[in-house]
């Protein structure tokens, strides 16, 4: 199982991850940030990876 890490200070609202994977990303309502709503359970793997690598500003990270 992987987790992610969600860096709100590198984050600069680009939705890609909220787009990719709706279930474990948002963006906050008033600045656009990630909310990162949990930790990629099994079989969420792939989609969560494919978040981190789209991410424009680096701003997630697979621990
Ligand atoms: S893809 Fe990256 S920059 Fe865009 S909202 Fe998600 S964490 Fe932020």
């Amino acid at each position: 199982m992987i987790e992610i890490d969600a860096d709100r200070d590198a984050c600069v609202g680009a939705g890609q991850c909220a787009v990719t994977a709706p279930e474990l990303f948002d963006q906050n309502e008033d600045d656009g940030l990630v909310v990162l709503l949990r930790q990629p359970a099994q079989g969420e793997e792939e989609a969560a990876r494919k978040a981190v690598s789209l991410c424009p500003a680096r701003a997630l990270l697979e621990r």
